[in-house]
């Protein structure tokens, strides 16, 4: 389950077999959901074996749940023992799922609990695609829409996330649509240009969080690698190649980067740019101590006012811990 469908082909191709064999792989493995490789039967025996004695088909198992309205967090324990959480989340336009994609982060963005809980090491594609399969078998429901806004950094784990989003988007696969699937990155700029590359049509979301480099400096330090301007510039080309528009994440963090002139500030940075804002009511923890911003109404009339497009998130799941890495901060 780490393999897209061309790893798979390739290898079904140096062991001297035909290439079709891997959808043949794909459907047993993410339509019938079937984990034995034994039973793949339309599959020569021979082929069989020679599959069990290549790969391990393991799984990642779910070690806890919480249950809020419209909303569910997993907390899935790991093969070697570490943690890591996804959130179920029920829309009006379906269900979707938000999956981690590294155990930690480095980024350390002050406001965040996944930033306190170092990075420990990625997540393997196949581990990102169980979150999801694992929720749909809980449920016994199908994922419409997947973001990965969980626990990590997207970009610092590139190759991973990107066979882990070709997987669940195949048609044999989890047939979850490209524009159903969203990658939230604080802004490693080389990235976000190989990602403009790439000829997948998902969504990019960039967690901006702030409306000049001296606020940024102080809450992302990721800043101080790619400031507001180089970021900006990156999402101008992404935009310009991909012709898709962005997704602008701001937190709104009490007396940090709410006022009115923020938000004149952050206008002026993305007038006239295919992006619309996505203002985060903050989800407070009791070990930071950063508060929800009570101008969330204001900030987001200002932008209005200068023409920017921006909708308030809706609020999930605060009381079940739901904010990044909030449950398995409380596990480890
Ligand atoms: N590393 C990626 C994706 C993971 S975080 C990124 O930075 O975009 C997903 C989003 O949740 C980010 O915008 C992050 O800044 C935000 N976030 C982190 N902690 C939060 C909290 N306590 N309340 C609200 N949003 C938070």
């Amino acid at each position: 389950m780490s393999l897209s469908i061309s790893e798979l082909e390739n290898y079904f191709i140096s062991i001297g077999e035909k290439k079709f064999k891997a959808i043949q792989v794909f459907e047993w493995l993410y339509v019938h959901k079937e984990k034995n490789i034994n039973n793949f039967t339309n599959l020569k025996k021979e082929v069989r074996d020679k599959l069990a004695s290549d790969f391990n088909l393991e799984f990642i198992s779910i070690k806890r749940k919480e249950e809020g309205q419209l909303v569910k967090k997993y907390l899935f324990e790991l093969n070697d023992n570490n943690y890591v959480e996804a959130v179920l989340m029920e829309h009006d336009y379906g269900l979707s799922v938000c999956v981690s994609s590294q155990v930690g982060c480095n980024m350390g963005c002050k406001f965040c609990e996944s930033g306190r809980l170092k990075k420990v090491r990625n997540l393997e594609t196949f581990e990102m695609v169980q979150q999801i399969i694992l929720i749909e078998e809980d449920i016994g429901k199908k994922i419409q829409s997947v973001v990965v806004m969980g626990i990590g950094e997207p970009f610092d784990n590139y190759d991973n996330v990107i066979n882990f989003v070709k997987i669940i988007n195949h048609a044999k696969g989890l047939s979850i649509g490209a524009r159903h699937i969203t990658i939230s990155t604080c802004g490693l700029v080389p990235k976000i240009e190989e990602f403009g590359n790439l000829p997948l049509q998902v969504n990019l979301a960039l967690s901006l969080h702030a409306s000049n480099d001296e606020v940024r400096n102080k809450i992302m330090p990721v800043n101080k690698a790619y400031n507001i301007s180089q970021v900006m510039s990156a999402i101008k080309n992404y935009i310009n190649k991909t012709n898709r528009r962005v997704t602008i994440e701001y937190v709104m963090l009490n007396m940090v980067n709410d006022s009115i002139n923020n938000a004149l500030e952050l206008a002026h940075i993305l007038k006239g740019m295919n992006v619309y804002v996505n203002l985060i009511p903050y989800n407070e923890t009791n070990n930071l101590e950063f508060k929800k911003s009570e101008r969330i109404q204001e900030f987001k009339d200002a932008l209005l006012k200068c023409g920017i497009n921006v909708t308030v998130r809706r609020e999930f799941g605060g009381n079940i811990s739901a904010a990044c890495g909030q449950l398995r901060s409380k596990e480890v």
